[in-house]
């Protein structure tokens, strides 16, 4: 199929950008790996897309304050090969790839993922495991939403019709920071039937502060409290059987409810198992 008939506009700069979305029916488009593919099924039919590439200082991974900040626009692709995530932010780069094939890393951009808010994603996830937050630049001023408050439902966020997210921030790992990734897809690059994303701190020879973020189990990433608080508490059967209650997946094409159930109890011993080993 083809899309439905629709103008283009290239933003010359943040604010531009802003200002082309009060023309009704605007999108944004960023690296067009999802927008492209939902315009093409006509899944969504924008009358302008606001082509943010040409803007620059929306890239780019800084460290700064014990804070890794990465610009919305970074590639999938600068992610993985950046020093400063594979140090600071290694859950990232441990999730990286799993994201689709080199061509979609190549183009797709960490903000178009997060903002996208597909829940069978695995950025959203490492977002929310991480404790992490979001910069959004709207008409009139700017703030930033932490993860928990950001994914509200099914490819629904905290974004506003008129707002630009332009960074994601997170806490950089320090050497007390244990974290763990593990999804199943049927092939190797296609979304995940079942993910966990985690995050920890070594306490010892304990885990404290235990974060679990599954993904391909709900509308959104949905942390698993109980077994994070089993966790935290040694109990690594505990936390299996907290997931009961944590988590209520529905069938997809992929797997009916109990496939999915058991491959979370599968992850979550996998994922212990890394937040167990002394980080490298
Ligand atoms: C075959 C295929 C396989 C894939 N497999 C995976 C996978 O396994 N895991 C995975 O996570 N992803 C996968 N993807 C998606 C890929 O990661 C996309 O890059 C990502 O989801 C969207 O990023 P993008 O930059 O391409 O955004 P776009 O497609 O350009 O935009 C997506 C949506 O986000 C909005 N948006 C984009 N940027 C911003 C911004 N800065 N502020 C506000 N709104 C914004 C757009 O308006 C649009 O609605 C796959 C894609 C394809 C085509």
């Amino acid at each position: 199929m083809k899309p439905s008939p629709f103008a283009y506009a290239k933003a010359k700069s943040l604010d531009h950008a802003i200002e082309l979305l009060s023309h009704p029916e605007a999108r944004l488009l960023a690296g067009g790996q999802s927008l492209m593919a939902t315009l093409n099924m006509r899944l969504s039919a924008p009358k302008l897309l606001i082509d943010l590439n040409g803007i620059g200082g929306l890239s780019g991974i800084v460290v700064r304050n014990r804070t890794v900040e990465i610009g919305a626009m970074t590639r999938h692709a600068e992610a993985a090969r950046s020093p400063d995530i594979a140090r600071h932010a290694p859950l990232i780069a441990l999730a990286m790839p799993h994201i689709g094939h080199a061509a979609i890393r190549n183009r797709g951009t960490l903000g178009g993922s997060i903002a996208f808010a597909d829940p069978a994603a695995e950025l959203p996830a490492c977002l929310l495991a991480l404790d992490g937050e979001v910069e959004i630049a709207g008409q009139t001023s700017k703030r930033a939403v932490k993860a928990d408050d950001f994914f509200k439902g099914l490819f629904e966020t905290a974004l506003g019709p008129h707002d630009v997210l332009t960074a994601i921030r997170l806490p950089a790992a320090t050497t007390q920071t244990r974290v763990g990734f593990a999804e199943f897809a049927r092939r190797h690059g296609d979304y995940a039937m079942v993910g966990l994303a985690a995050a920890a701190k070594a306490d010892g020879q304990a885990l404290s502060d235990v974060r679990l973020a599954y993904f391909g189990v709900g509308n959104t990433p949905v942390r698993a409290k109980g077994a994070e608080a089993a966790l935290a508490g040694g109990g690594i059967d505990e936390a299996v059987k907290a997931l009961a209650s944590d988590l209520d997946p529905a069938a997809d094409v992929q797997a009916t409810a109990a496939t999915k159930m058991h491959l979370a109890s599968v992850l979550l011993r996998r994922v212990t198992q890394q937040l167990m080993e002394a980080r490298p």
